[in-house]
């Protein structure tokens, strides 16, 4: 056998020629020397395959992904380790030098190229979306038969905020473009209707309040005569507040805790507790004191306390409980009066 190339004759053939003719011919790899890749210029989506994926990455890193997946290995080669560097940008276009360094037929091969990774810019739907002001839901935040207080509006933006941060990793309309602050209360603009579900979930599990979905017809499209809607979330939190004092089924009682779920509720007379789901909501009327008095305690027996009552100082007997077993006579405790009853508070 000799090499049809160089003549040499003894030596190991590959394709029909000498070893070292096939090598100085070899091509470790292929890459293309220039390589475009789209990119949203707001969250760094690429464009593949007419979809936009894997936002938020750094642009060297986008630049090092581009040469990968552009180089193509022979398969004749064998421990290859490559190297990829950004020489320098220039405009939107990066300068590359790739070094592959690989084992072919027991022969150590380096080869180098020097592509460029040109960046193109464009905006992906969601952040032109964004850029518009598009919304799909309203979140109105509204308190039952009184005004919002600023706690409430802090604590309730706290919320919004958390969780559209923790939408946002999945929903990139997980956005407010929009917060309108009115008399009655915060209209706050959301990209996303399922983030929107998700933060009024979230609020009313932390402030309780009652929740009404309503669409609204925003245009119509005259030729399919399809609406285009828009859907308003309200929240109401409830007229009343933790110590609050309100009538159920003609009881008084104080409040005890507002969650997502119930409404706790302490009765004043028994001291015994009670939990109403918010669809007895609308049975819980608020009541309004006019301040705390103080009591002075006459008389104890096992059965009753007696008290007078600090208007017209007039003998009240009280049925004792646990609670009113602490006094002794002599003490003043706190009472309230509501439709001219008293009530230990
Ligand atoms: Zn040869
Ligand atoms: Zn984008």
């Amino acid at each position: 056998m000799f090499c049809p190339e160089c003549g040499a004759t003894d030596v190991e053939m590959v394709e029909g020629i000498c070893k070292n003719c096939y090598l100085k011919k070899f091509q470790l790899m292929e890459i293309p020397e220039n390589i475009t890749v789209t990119i949203c210029k707001h969250c760094n989506a690429k464009l593949e395959e007419g979809k936009w994926k894997d936002e938020y990455i750094p642009e060297d890193e986008i630049i090092y992904r581009a040469l990968e997946n552009n180089i193509k290995l022979s398969d004749l080669a064998e421990n290859e380790e490559i190297e990829l560097e950004i020489d320098q940008m220039r405009g939107t276009i990066a300068e590359c030098y790739v070094e592959a360094v690989a084992t072919v037929l027991g022969e150590d091969i380096v080869e180098t190229h020097t592509p460029n990774v040109k960046l193109n810019y464009s905006v992906c739907p969601d952040c032109s979306k964004r850029n518009a002001g598009y919304y799909e839901a309203v979140i109105q935040l509204r308190a039952d038969d009184r005004q919002l207080k600023d706690e409430e509006i802090e604590k309730a933006e706290e919320i919004i905020n958390r969780t559209l941060n923790k939408q946002y990793k999945k929903d990139k309309l997980a956005y407010i473009p929009q917060v309108a602050r009115l008399k009655e209360g915060n209209d706050y603009y959301i990209g996303s209707l399922k983030s929107a579900k998700k933060v009024v979930e979230h609020l009313k599990d932390e402030l309780g309040g009652k929740i009404k979905e309503s669409p609204r017809l925003i245009s119509e499209d005259k030729s399919t005569g399809k609406g285009l809607y828009r859907i308003w979330i309200s929240l109401r939190l409830p007229k009343f507040e933790i110590d609050d004092f309100v009538k159920y089924q003609d009881k008084i009682y104080q409040i005890n805790a507002i969650d997502g779920n119930r409404i706790q509720l302490n009765d004043l007379e028994s001291q015994e507790k009670l939990a109403l789901k918010w669809r007895e909501y609308d049975s819980i009327e608020k009541q309004n004191i006019n301040g705390v008095q103080k009591a002075i305690i006459t008389a104890k027996s096992p059965r009753e306390l007696q008290i007078l009552d600090p208007d017209d100082y007039s003998p009240i007997d009280l049925e004792m409980n646990d609670k009113l077993n602490k006094y002794n006579i002599g003490e003043e405790i706190d009472v309230i009066k509501i439709d001219g009853r008293i009530f230990v508070i």
